[in-house]
């Protein structure tokens, strides 16, 4: 589904990715794992050509997709819920969701408001009031499906659970559980380990811009030695 290929990606003059490779195939949840500053976020916004590879080649769904502007990447079927949620404060619940709906792609299984609510029953009891006044665990719930009412073929995550109660965390774990028994292909930043390694079926390791290290959770969760080199636990 989605191809990376030698990314090369920039910030002005400084170099940020060197040498990023990985791919997800349909249906497929994976993580991107690394210490802080070695590139997953810039790897993400190389896909959505938020910052665009300068070298390399991105495909998906058999299309090359960088050079396109983020507005076309994200209508071929990416939803992203980024770092921080950026939803509209002064929009209610309900219009958060909607109005990116105008914009979607058609699907099989069309994302609607009631499948929204059925996932996320708190943001069905606040459906009318502004999303300013949600918790910060409803803002990310809401997040996640404004990004799901786009009926996006890959979802991806920047520290989704971040800064969150341990509760609504498990439960925007749960929510993540469930898409992926729906077959939702999955591309994952987050710093809990141990949670990630509760859900995905691969890791792809990036240090100072390159991918250094991909396989299964299998292989990952057997050779402590990984996690220790890699990302200092
Ligand atoms: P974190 O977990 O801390 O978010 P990360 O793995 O997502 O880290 P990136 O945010 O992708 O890492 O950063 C990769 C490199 O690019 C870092 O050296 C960072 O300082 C640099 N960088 C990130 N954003 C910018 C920016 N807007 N301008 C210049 N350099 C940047």
């Amino acid at each position: 589904m989605l191809y990376l290929t030698a990314i090369e990606t920039f910030y002005q003059q400084s170099q940020a990715l060197f040498d990023v490779s990985f791919s997800l195939e349909k249906g497929e949840v994976v993580s991107l794992l690394g210490r802080n500053g070695m590139g997953k976020t810039t790897t993400i916004r190389s896909i959505l050509g938020l910052t665009p590879p300068r070298n390399g080649q991105i495909t998906f769904k058999g299309r090359k997709i960088q050079g396109l502007s983020s507005f076309q990447i994200a209508r071929q079927g990416i939803g992203f819920v980024p770092e921080g949620r950026q939803i509209f404060p002064r929009l209610t619940v309900k219009e958060n969701l909607l109005v990116v709906a105008v914009h979607r792609q058609s699907a099989e299984r069309s994302w609607n408001l009631q499948r929204v609510f059925s996932l996320f029953p708190r943001l069905q009891e606040r459906r009318d009031q502004p999303a300013s006044s949600l918790s910060g665990g409803e803002q990310q719930m809401l997040a996640i499906g404004r990004a799901l009412m786009t009926n996006p073929c890959l979802l991806i995550l920047d520290e989704a659970t971040e800064g969150l109660a341990p509760l609504i965390r498990q439960e925007i774990w749960d929510c993540l559980s469930m898409l992926k028994r729906e077959a939702l292909t999955i591309l994952i930043v987050d710093k809990d380990l141990v949670a990630l390694q509760k859900l995905v079926d691969r890791h792809v390791i990036i240090e100072k811009g390159r991918t250094v290290w991909q396989g299964s959770n299998k292989v990952f969760s057997a050779d402590l030695g990984l996690a220790r080199r890699y990302l200092g636990v």
